[in-house]
Formats: structure tokens, sequence, C-alpha cells
């Protein structure tokens, strides 16, 4: 080396101190510079460099590869190529440390001769550990968000896009990155206006569209978006997509329901209406309009009020308050104003309807006129109380009557007791004198018969008829009396043997009128026996007597056994079933209307002339079937014959 001259002493520390003040640059740039030769001998390095791979003293003449160790050197050497064409080559080194993996971001610059031939190159690098690690993070922070997001350039195509994106609408990456967005969207002139809007520096906030997934279903989606600009130019969009599919169908089907509840509200012949949480009205069904003749908003919130009779006001409030706070079912009658102006009766109830949790949401009820239900009920009720009144006079009358009953029947039975007792002892006191009579009578006509004149002899015949007429009546006056004597003369008998005894009694008359008599197996009864003697006996007398001149006589008795309820005569059902006898005859019948006239004492429909009698057989018949529970009556038709009707209860 040269001496240096004053000035090249000048120029030489002028140098020196230019190159230190190099030196202190380059060990201050926080970036690992070296520079290596061709035979990857490392000639220089700074500071930051020494630090980075821990080297002590200077390194200058090693081999590059024994510095930077064998992991960096391969990362190296695959380009060095590019040094070696004269190229730049930028690239990430990866290297595992103790302190874990560290991110290096180097960049080789080659070194020419005056030949330009590259005698070695510039090795900078800088540690980027930290700021790939967070870019790595947000990467796939990005790249896995549950959150749907892509990105779109400024033609439309999309650039990039997350799983959550592409799992969304089902493509793979391929089939959705590189496509132009448009593809994806429904309405295509959503995209127009949302590129529009984005290349205009408008931000896209919550705008609703719908995207097409690859199996052909459609997503609900609502997007956020801005663009990317690098100075005016416009990189690429930043799009999140968030699918509310489930919420627009559930929206859907809400709005649905809503529709056909309100439907439905409107078609029930009644008000529905609800309230929210607060009891504030905030639905009324079409009916509100029919029954008040104002519009559903004329009585939203708390307007419906107004229409309740000024008087029932306090009550409704109270309970409706009192209902609200309890969460309690609501109910209320009160006066309301209809569409004619006229106060109608309303009657109201509401239950409160509940969310999952329990929570009040409000209440839902219904309106209703029932003035016409009033008008019956007051109706009823007054119908009920007059019924009620009148029943009670009623049972007052009669209590009354009874009470005259009672004392008439008293006096009756004693009439009865003494008419009876009257008959029988004048029946027997008139029955001897009447017999001396006829006695003496016959002793005189034998005396003087032939000296009495003709009509001597017809007045002797006729007062002969009238005493035997007397007796007969005398006779049937004291075995109708006898015929109250019933008690302790029971007697279970054969109805079958009566009749045949009674028919004997009978020959001579049946044989004159060459009468028939049939009848049916009759029952074994417990009667007095000889009053039913007496009750054949006048039957079929009275059936020989009124028949036909010219017909023969037929008489038919008949027997059956009949429920006792439900029976002709009043029956009743005191015995659960009666044997009906009946007699029947061809004879000359009667007139229907005086079917029970006959059985009155004493009544006859022809003139003695024509057919003797007393006009008691029938009285007798009846009172004999009476004592004995029964019932006695008759169906006849003038010319039509009769027939006699005899219900006797079956005790057994
Ligand atoms: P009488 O002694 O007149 O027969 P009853 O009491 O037996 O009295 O009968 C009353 C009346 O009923 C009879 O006079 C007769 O007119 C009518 N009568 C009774 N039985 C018959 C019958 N089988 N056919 C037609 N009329 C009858």
């Amino acid at each position: 080396m040269l001496n240096p001259t004053n000035t090249n002493l000048h120029t030489y520390k002028s140098m020196q101190s230019e190159f230190a003040d190099l030196e202190f640059l380059i060990n201050s740039i926080p970036a690992l510079v070296a520079y290596i030769d061709c035979n990857m001998v490392l000639q220089f390095c700074n500071r930051p460099f020494k630090s980075w791979f821990g080297i002590n003293g200077n390194p200058a003449g090693q081999k590059f590869q024994l510095i930077a160790g064998s992991h960096i050197f391969d990362q190296v050497q695959r380009h060095l190529g590019k040094i070696l064409v004269g190229d730049c080559a930028h690239f990430e080194i990866l290297v595992n440390t103790q302190n874990g993996i560290q991110y290096l971001e180097a960049t080789l610059s080659p070194d020419f001769d005056q030949f330009r031939q590259v005698k070695g190159f510039l090795f900078h690098c800088l540690d980027i550990t930290e700021k790939s690690k967070t870019e790595r993070a947000l990467k796939d922070y990005f790249e896995n968000a549950s959150i749907c997001l892509h990105w779109v350039n400024g033609d439309g195509i999309i650039v990039w896009a997350n799983l959550a994106e592409l799992n969304l609408l089902g493509y793979t990456e391929d089939e959705y990155i590189g496509r132009h967005i448009s593809e994806f969207h429904v309405n295509k002139s959503a995209i127009e206006d949302i590129m529009w809007r984005l290349t205009n520096k408008q931000r896209i906030e919550n705008y609703d569209t719908q995207l097409i997934c690859k199996d052909g279903s459609i997503k609900h989606v609502t997007l956020n978006s801005s663009a990317l600009w690098e100075g005016e130019k416009f990189v690429h969009t930043r799009c999140f997509t968030i699918d509310v599919t489930e919420q627009k169908l559930a929206a859907k089907k809400i709005k649905e329901s809503e529709e056909r509840f309100r439907q439905m509200a409107n078609l029930v012949p009644l008000v529905i209406w609800s309230t929210d949480e607060n009891g504030d009205c905030n639905f009324l069904s079409s009916k509100w309009e029919h029954l008040t003749g104002k519009s559903v908003e004329e009585g939203l919130k708390a307007l419906w009020f107004s229409f309740i009779h000024p008087d029932d006001r306090g009550k409704v409030v109270t309970s409706w308050m009192s209902s609200f706070r309890a969460n309690q079912p609501f109910e209320g009658k009160f006066r309301f104003l209809n569409a004619s102006g006229d106060y109608i009766v309303a009657y109201a109830n509401a239950s409160p309807i509940y969310d999952n949790g329990k929570k009040v949401l409000g209440y839902i009820g219904i309106l209703q006129d029932i003035s016409a239900e009033e008008q019956i009920k007051y109706s009823l009720e007054k119908m009920v109380l007059d019924r009620t009144e009148d029943v009670r006079k009623r049972n007052l009358d009669l209590k009354q009557a009874k009470t005259v009953l009672k004392k008439k029947n008293e006096e009756l039975e004693k009439i009865n007791n003494q008419l009876s007792s009257f008959a029988h002892i004048a029946s027997h006191d008139l029955q001897e004198p009447l017999r001396k009579i006829q006695l003496n009578l016959g002793k005189l006509f034998a005396m003087d018969g032939e000296k009495i004149s003709e009509e001597g002899k017809d007045l002797y015949r006729r007062i002969i008829d009238s005493t035997s007429r007397m007796r007969n009546l005398i006779q049937d006056l004291l075995t109708y009396a006898r015929s109250n004597d019933y008690e302790g003369k029971l007697e279970e008998v054969d109805l079958n043997s009566i009749l045949k005894e009674t028919i004997n009694t009978l020959d001579t008359k049946i044989a004159e009128k060459n009468a028939t008599i049939r009848s049916e197996k009759l029952p074994i009864v417990t009667v007095v026996p000889f009053q039913f003697h007496q009750l054949f006996l006048n039957l079929l007398s009275n059936a020989l007597k009124f028949a036909k001149p010219d017909k023969q006589p037929y008489i038919q008795v008949s027997c059956e056994l009949v429920e006792g309820s439900g029976q002709k005569k009043g029956l009743g059902d005191t015995y659960k079933s009666y044997y009906h006898i009946s007699v029947s005859d061809n004879g000359i019948g009667f007139s229907p209307e005086l079917s029970e006239k006959i059985f009155e004492m004493f009544y006859r429909l022809h003139g003695r002339a024509k057919y003797e009698g007393t006009g008691l057989g029938l009285a007798i018949c009846k009172k004999i079937v009476e004592n004995h529970q029964g019932t006695i009556f008759a169906d006849s038709r003038e010319h039509e014959g009769s027939v006699f009707h005899i219900y006797l209860p079956n005790k057994k």
C-alpha cells in the first residue's frame, strides 16, 4: 500500500470516515445484509446478520453454507439460477429454530464485474416472522371463518371465497372461484346494482338477495360489502354473505300462518281481538266493522274502550286490569255501542298467549253480541218465574181442593154407607110386604078368580107384573149394596168354572134365543166368587137381552195378559200386568157417546116395554170390577154389537 501524501492523506482520511459512515449505516439497517461471492464465500455481513445467525467475530472468508447452515443454504441455492442470469430473486425462507418457525423475506441481487459477469450477490433478508405469523393467522381466520366471505374483482369475477361460502352454496373452489358472480345470483340485475354501487365507492349494507346453490336450491342471503382500493384502482370487493334462508322461511311461515289466522278470524261470526304485552289492542277481525260500523283502526290500541257504555266502563277496566296483571283469563259482560248507535249486550272473554318460556305475549279473545241470548234468557227466566208462581198458586188450589175433596169423600163414604145400609134394610123390609102382597093376591085370585071381570083380571095381571118388577129392583138394589162387601171374602178361583156356572144359570134363555157362547181360557184369580158370578151374569144377560131380533146371538168371552203401563182408561203401572177379559156380542149395540152413561145407576136406553130391566146391572158390574182394583168400559156402535172390556190386575 502506498504511503499517503498530505493530500492523499486527507482523501484517505476522508474516505476512511465515509467508509465508517457506510458501515455504520449498513449495521443500522434492520435487515440481514451479506455479500457472497461466486464461490459462495461470505465476504461481508452486517451486525443484524451476525446477531441473527449468532456469529461472534468477523465471518468474512468463511463458506456461506457453514455460516447459514445447510437448511437455509438449500433454500438460497434454489434461486441462484436467477442470479447467474442477472436477475434478482425474491423468496421466503422458512427456518426451524429453537424458538419455533422463523420466516425470512429474502432478496438476492446480483453483483457484476466490469464485463457484466456476475461476481457475487447481495443477500438481503428481513425477519418477517411476526408479520408472517399475523398474516397467516389472519388468512386462516378468514379462510375458516364461519361467516361467508368472497372477493370479486372489477370485472365481476370471483377471485377468492372462504370455506364457509363454498360450503354454504355447495361448490368446490374450482367451480366457484374464477366465475362471474352473476352466475350465482337469482336476480341478475341485483349484481349490476351492487357492482355499480361498489365501483362508485358506496358500501353495500344488509342487501337482501338470493343465491343459487350447486344442487339448484336457493339461499336467501344478506350481503354486506365494500371495495378495496389502491389509490384510485379498484382491487376487489370484500363481501360478507349471511345466510338468512331459515329466518326468511320462518318469517314466510309466520306470515302465512298470520294470514291464515286473519282469514279464519274474519270468517268466525264473532269479533276476534288480541292485545300486545302492554294490553294495547293490536288486532280486530273484520266482524268489528260489522258490529260497530267503524273501521278496525278506530278500535285499535285503547280506542275500543269508548264503545263501552259509560256506566259499564268502570267495572270493565277493573276486571280487565286485574286479569291482565295476574295473567288470568278475562271475562266480561257489558253494554256496547253497535253500528246503529244502540247499546247491545256484549260478552267478551280472552286468555293470555304465552311464548315457549311462559312469558305472556298478550291476550287473544272474542267479543260477541249476546243481546238475543240475553233476551231469551230474560224471557225464560220470566217464564220460569211466572210458571213457578202459577204452580205455587195451583199447588195451593190443589191443596185446598184436596182438603175439600177429602172432606167430600168422607161425606160421600158416609152417605154411601148410609145408602148401603138403607138399601139393605129397605130391601129386606120391602121384600116381606111385597111377598105378602103377591101371596095374598094369588090367594084372592084362586078364591074369587071366576067372579072377577075381564077388566079386573087385566088389572090383576098388571099388579102381578109390577110386584115382580119391584121384586127384581129390590133384588138388584140388594146386590148393588152387597157388592161393597168385599174384605175377607176373597178366594182363589178358576174363572172358567165361574163362567160355566153362569152359563148354566142362563141355560133356558140361551136355548130360547138359540145363542152361541164361546170362551177362551180364563185365568185363576183371587176374587170374591159370587161377585164375579154376578158380573158374568149381568154381562151375558145383557148380551142375550139386547140381541138383534133377526140374528142368532153370538157371544165371545176372550182373555189376554197385557202390560200394565200405557193401557186404556188410566190403569197406570200400579200392577205389572193385567188380565184383559172382554165380552163381545153381535147385538143391537149403542151409540159410542153413551159408553160411559150406561154404567150409571138406573140408566137405561130403551123403554121397559121393549126391554125389561132395572138399569142397575152395569152399575153393579162397575162396582164389582173397581172393588177388585180393575176397570170396565164399553166399545160399541149402534147395530154393530158391543164389547165390554174388563181389566183385572194380575197380582201374582
Ligand atoms: P138393564 O137392566 O137395562 O139391562 P143395565 O145397567 O144392565 O140395565 O144396562 C144399562 C143399559 O145399557 C141397558 O138398558 C141397555 O140400553 C144398555 N146395554 C147394556 N148392555 C148392552 C148390550 N150388550 N147391548 C146393547 N145395549 C146394552
